[in-house]
Formats: C-alpha cells, sequence, structure tokens
C-alpha cells in the first residue's frame, strides 16, 4: 500500500525521528501530535479516525479532516459526526438510543400482557360470582339481572382482548422495525460507502471467516491487493467526483467477477482493493485477477454525460496465499509486498508473493 498521509498532517507532525522502526509507531507519533494540537480526548474512537486519517485510508474522510483543521477546528463533535457520515459507525449515543427504544418496548409490552392479565382475573371474578348467585335461591328477575352482568363483563374481556391483541400486533411490528434498523447498522459498519463492497473492517472479517473455512475444508485461500494505476492523474484531470465514479466501477468489475465464486471484495481504502478467492492457490489466483486485470484494461471509459473518452484504467495487484495460524493483516501484508514489486515492474500487471 502506498500510504499516504493527509498533507494537513504532514504539515502538522513532527517529521518522525529515524529510530522509529516501523511506519506504525510514525503514526502514533503523527496522532500524538494530533491530539495535542486538537485538544481531542485518546480514546479509542477518536483514535480510531486519526488513525485512518494519517494512514490516508479514505480520501473522504482526509479531505474532511483537512477542512476542518484549516477552519474552524477539528473537535469532537465533528470528529463524531465524520465517524458517524463517512465510516458508518454508530455513535455510542445512537446505540444507547437503541438500546433504550428495545428497552422501552420490552416494557410497554410488559405493562399490556399485566393489563390484559387483570382484565382477565375480574373477568374470571365476574363469573365466579355469578356461578355462586346461581347457587343461591334466584327468580327470574335476578336470573335477568345476573346475564345482564355477566353479558357485560364478558362484553368488557372482549373488549379488552381485542385491545391486547392490537397493541401485541404493533408491538411486533415495532420489534420488527427495530431489528431492521440494527441490521441495517451492522451492514453499515461493515460497507464502504462510496462503493458498497466491504470496507477495511468487513474486509477483516470476511478474510478471518475465509481463513477459518479453508481450514475447516483444508483447501487454499488466496487474496490479492489491488491498486488502481496512475489513479491520481485520473483524479487530476477529470474531477475528484469521475475519480469516484471509477472507484464504484472497479469495486463493481472485481465484485462481479470474484463474488460468483465465492470470493469477495473490500476497500482498503483509497484506490486499493482486496479481493478474497477461496479455494485458490497463489497461481491461480494470480491468474484469475490477470484476467480481471486485462478485462479493464482492454475497456475505455467513456463519460456518462457525453460520452467522451476517458480513455483505460489499468490496475496493478499482488496476490498472496493463506498460511495456516496467520492473521488477515499478515495476509494482506504479503499481498501489499507484491503489489509494490508490481508497480516496481512497470504497473498494470499482477504479482505472486514468492514467500
Ligand atoms: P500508483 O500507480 O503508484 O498507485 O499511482 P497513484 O496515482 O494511483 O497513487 P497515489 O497514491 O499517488 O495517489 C492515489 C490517489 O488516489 C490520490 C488521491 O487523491 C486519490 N484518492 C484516494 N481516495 C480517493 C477517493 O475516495 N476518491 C477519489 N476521487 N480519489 C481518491
Ligand atoms: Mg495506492
Ligand atoms: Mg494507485
Amino acid at each position: 500500500m502506498q500510504h499516504q498521509p493527509g498533507p494537513m498532517v504532514a504539515q502538522a507532525a513532527a517529521p518522525a525521528p529515524a529510530e522509529l522502526a516501523t511506519p506504525a509507531l510514525a503514526w502514533y507519533d503523527q496522532i500524538r501530535a494530533l491530539l495535542i494540537r486538537t485538544g481531542l480526548p485518546p480514546e479509542p474512537a477518536v483514535y480510531d479516525v486519526l488513525w485512518r486519517y494519517v494512514r490516508g485510508e479514505d480520501h473522504e474522510l482526509s479531505q474532511a479532516i483537512d477542512t476542518a483543521l484549516a477552519g474552524d477546528g477539528l473537535t469532537l463533535s465533528v470528529l463524531t459526526g465524520l465517524r458517524e457520515a463517512l465510516l458508518g459507525q454508530m455513535s455510542e449515543a445512537q446505540v444507547n438510543q437503541l438500546i433504550a427504544e428495545a428497552h422501552g418496548q420490552a416494557e410497554a409490552l410488559t405493562r399490556r400482557i399485566e393489563s390484559g392479565q387483570t382484565d382477565l382475573a375480574d373477568y374470571g371474578r365476574a363469573i365466579a360470582d355469578g356461578g355462586e348467585r346461581l347457587a343461591g335461591p334466584m327468580d327470574a328477575t335476578m336470573l335477568a339481572g345476573l346475564l345482564e352482568q355477566l353479558s357485560s363483563a364478558t362484553s368488557t374481556m372482549q373488549a379488552a382482548n381485542s385491545r391486547l391483541i392490537e397493541e401485541l400486533e404493533q408491538a411486533a411490528a415495532e420489534s420488527r422495525a427495530l431489528a431492521d434498523r440494527l441490521i441495517q447498522a451492522e451492514r453499515a459498519a461493515i460497507t464502504d460507502a462510496l462503493t458498497g463492497v466491504f470496507n477495511r473492517r468487513g474486509l477483516l472479517l470476511a478474510i478471518e471467516k475465509a481463513q477459518a473455512e479453508a481450514a475447516a475444508a483444508g483447501a487454499p485461500l488466496a487474496v490479492a491487493v489491488v491498486d488502481i494505476d496512475h489513479f491520481k492523474r485520473f483524479n487530476d484531470r477529470f474531477g475528484h467526483a469521475m475519480g469516484d465514479d471509477v472507484l464504484r466501477f472497479v469495486a463493481r468489475h472485481l465484485a462481479d467477477r470474484l463474488e460468483p465464486d465465492g470470493g469477495c471484495v473490500g476497500r482498503l481504502g483509497g484506490e486499493e482493493f482486496v479481493g478474497v478467492m477461496p479455494g485458490a492457490t497463489v497461481q491461480a489466483a494470480a491468474g484469475r485477477i490477470d484476467r480481471i486485470r486485462a478485462d479493464l484494461a482492454g475497456q475505455v471509459l467513456r463519460s456518462a454525460v457525453d460520452g467522451s473518452s476517458m480513455g483505460r484504467i489499468s490496475f496493478s495487484a499482488g496476490v498472496a496465499e493463506h498460511r495456516a495460524g496467520r492473521s488477515p493483516d499478515h495476509l494482506i501484508e504479503r499481498a501489499d509486498g507484491a503489489l509494490y514489486t508490481a508497480k516496481r515492474l512497470g504497473r498494470d500487471r499482477v504479482v505472486p508473493d514468492r514467500g
């Protein structure tokens, strides 16, 4: 991955000291400088957003943060808003609200059922009382009165019953709506808002699942890290919006070709994607990705507005095969190393990891 921190960070952060052995420590240093500069609390949610920012994982996020830093400042509420809007993640307040709603529904349901039980008990008493009175001396007038009383208790019970049924139906509908919102929120948390494929989080989860399945089946598993070539030039020439269209197009291009075979696609950030290919060895996966690459490079992109040509785009990719016991990050890193070689060799090619 060619990580590029947002431009403001490059200015804001002290240059990484030479002794920082890994890029992760340099990123940490930048995050620390940002925390000091903005006065934001060093909480996990804040750290998460700044981590994505310094790694340049999400272009829109980086732009929004640069704008905030250059303008009114990056406050906690701005950052929380970005997290919700761009990363599809629910704030603690939103999660708490959903939980409160679920509690509210459970309590309302309990009250409804309790009131139904009271109605039923009242009805039971009315019948028992009628039974006792029937056992004693009774004339026609008393009997008529008793029947009148029982019939009124029955009507009351019927009304209470239908009210309860209505209320239970309403409660069930509310529960379904709440469950739908939870499912949507869960989906949003693992989906890249721009392209609709997995985001980084969803991708890591998908790879973890694929690794477990591969281990259980004793089958191979390979991933490809795909990076669009010279995407910056495309953006500069045709504009950011058109660049976004290309990102959607490439995400679809990959997904349409990998999903039918049980694979999946995620956006790692910027113009980088990962294709997951269960059942594929590194050679087979490299062959597949190369066909997908040739397919893309063979197409001329045209503006949907006036049909004018925007030329061709290509990508470079590195492919690696899963090794038992290693993490999704490790697999991606190895594919990323091969991607680096593909770029160095001149781009528009696929290089398998030889490790
Ligand atoms: P290379 O072949 O070496 O990969 O060159 P490149 O230009 O593709 O790579 P570089 O890392 O220099 O630039 C990536 C560009 O991707 C820069 C950034 O503006 C753009 N980009 C990142 N995320 C987005 C996005 O969400 N939308 C758009 N339109 N552009 C993005
Ligand atoms: Mg890149
Ligand atoms: Mg690129």
